[in-house]
């Protein structure tokens, strides 16, 4: 299998510390607000490579952390506390907010197919190894202590830009118009380990430490949790691309100093998901989640087939009209799927076969638009329908894409309304069931059949105001909510 790596710049074929196993560790949320589907793309699509591996035959640890405690919107003591700023505006205290907006987290991950990571840490939870791991930086020379925080001291690193070119001027981490550079720092890349000197007077999270009552920086959780859970060598790393810079360069100051020795193999950066406004933001308040997906009649695994639809390493459009499409496509594919007939032993060498393709398809840098295309082959093949379907839940042990699932229910939902079907002369009805519904639908096909094309356009129209879609069927119509 190949993967771009981004701290190399180049596609790699992907090689694990230890043959047969991969370390893999994902950067989670910050809890303090629901996660947005741009969040969600960089999980969905870490999810799908989670499961290409497994599906690889390869054994897969999985660590993630959640962010519940601070973080400061920049590198030193600026911008807002983000879970202070979401305790404060739901006048609950922190740790509720975490718990809830952890639990909201997970719920969405499980409706958009998402396998929760084989250890989840929250950051409140390991704040000891944290200050062994910062003890140790000090002991080695890594870091420093002024006016009462722990500095990272990037001038000890021979290499410290490892994503990006950076000019000097970007390097000004964090650094915003109207707030004043942290004198503390000895340079500019120089980050916080340790807070105890911070402006948020009202912080509700503090814990003792060497150096005083304070808080953890900003990436230091990461290091240390994945020290914890994944050991000394990390095989992938992955989170959004926002994250590459500096939160992952960091990271990797962090970890090599006080581990001595090299320490994630690959890097894989899932890039943004943007509207028409630009990068979708949480901390702008109004963003796009689950569930106004759900209450806009959307199944999630439609947005889980739009992200799939397109490389992790290309920005991606949002547009309700590019999620229509998805949907579109996806109901038909779930159509097509449905008309298989069940039943029957699979052709265990066309399987095998076409296993492999996938596997060639989809792990060329996890190109999932292949795999979905592979999904559109498999259905054409000239084999039977019980070797398809074996094929294609097979494949979505990697897409998740619920084909099997949502075929089975489509064909229930189909047998339902065919159930309910009102018969008036030649004409059939087939609906859910509402008397009112059923006589308009009827009136309209008899206008329609009368060639009275305004009245039926006029009842039509109605109908779709009620947000009933119809389709016409042999012998009828039939009618669902949408
Ligand atoms: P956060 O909850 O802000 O810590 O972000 C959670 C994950 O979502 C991180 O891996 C981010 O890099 C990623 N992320 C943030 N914004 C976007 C976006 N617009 N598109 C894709 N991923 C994003
Ligand atoms: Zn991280």
């Amino acid at each position: 299998m190949y993967l771009y790596n981004s701290a190399t710049r180049k596609k790699e074929p992907f090689v694990t510390h230890t043959p047969g196993h991969v370390e893999m560790y994902t950067c989670g949320p910050t809890v303090y607000h629901f996660a947005h589907i741009g969040n969600l793309r960089s999980y969905i699509m870490e999810d799908v490579l989670e499961k290409l591996l497994r599906y690889e035959g390869l054994d897969v640890n999985r660590v993630m952390n959640i962010t519940d405690v601070g973080h400061l919107t920049g590198d030193s003591d600026e911008g807002e506390d983000k879970m202070l700023k979401g305790a404060k505006r739901e006048h609950k205290s922190v740790m509720e907010i975490a718990k809830f907006y952890t639990d909201a987290f997970f719920s969405d991950c499980a409706k958009l197919n998402i396998k929760t990571p084989d250890t989840v840490q929250p950051a409140t939870g390991l704040i000891p190894e944290f200050i062994t791991m910062i003890q140790g930086l000090l002991d080695k020379g890594y870091a420093y202590v002024a006016g009462g925080n722990v500095y990272f001291d990037t001038s000890k690193l021979p290499r410290y830009h490892i994503f990006f070119d950076h000019d000097e001027a970007d390097l000004q981490v964090g650094v915003r118009e109207g707030v004043e550079e942290d004198r503390n720092k000895r340079s500019k890349n120089d980050f916080v380990l340790w807070f105890t000197k911070s402006k948020f007077e009202d912080q509700a999270l503090k814990w003792d430490s060497p150096w005083g009552v304070g808080y953890p920086g900003w990436h230091i959780e990461c290091s240390a949790i994945s020290l914890k859970y994944n050991g000394e060598y990390l095989d992938l790393h992955c989170g959004g691309i926002d994250n590459a810079f500096p939160h992952h360069t960091n990271e990797i100051a962090q970890s090599e100093s006080y581990l001595g020795h090299p320490w994630c193999g690959c890097w894989f950066h899932v890039h943004h998901l943007n509207t028409g406004d630009g990068k979708m933001s949480k901390s702008k308040g109004e963003f796009l989640t689950v569930s106004l997906l759900e209450e806009r009649g959307y199944d999630p695994l439609i947005y889980r087939f739009f992200c799939l639809q397109s490389h992790y390493r290309k920005a991606l459009m949002f547009t309700w009209e590019n999620l229509d499409n998805a949907r579109g496509a996806y109901r038909k594919l779930i159509a097509r799927v449905a008309a298989l007939k069940p039943g029957g032993e699979p052709d265990g060498e066309i399987l095998s076969a076409q296993r492999e393709k996938f596997i060639r398809a989809v792990g060329n840098d996890l190109n999932t638009s292949l795999g979905i295309t592979a999904v559109y082959d498999a259905l054409k093949l000239p084999v039977s329908d019980a070797t398809k379907l074996a094929v294609l839940e097979d494949f979505d042990k990697v897409l998740g894409l619920g084909l099997l699932d949502r075929a089975a229910k489509k064909r229930t939902e189909d047998a339902r309304l065919a159930a309910s079907a009102t018969a008036s002369g030649d004409m059939t009805v087939e609906g859910e069931g509402d008397p009112e519904i059923d006589a308009l639908v009827l009136e309209r096909a008899r206008a329609k059949k009368a060639k009275n094309f305004a009245e039926a356009d006029r009842i039509r129209e109605d109908l779709n105001a009620r947000g009933i879609e119809l389709t016409d069927v042999p012998g009828g119509v039939r009618w669902r909510r949408v």
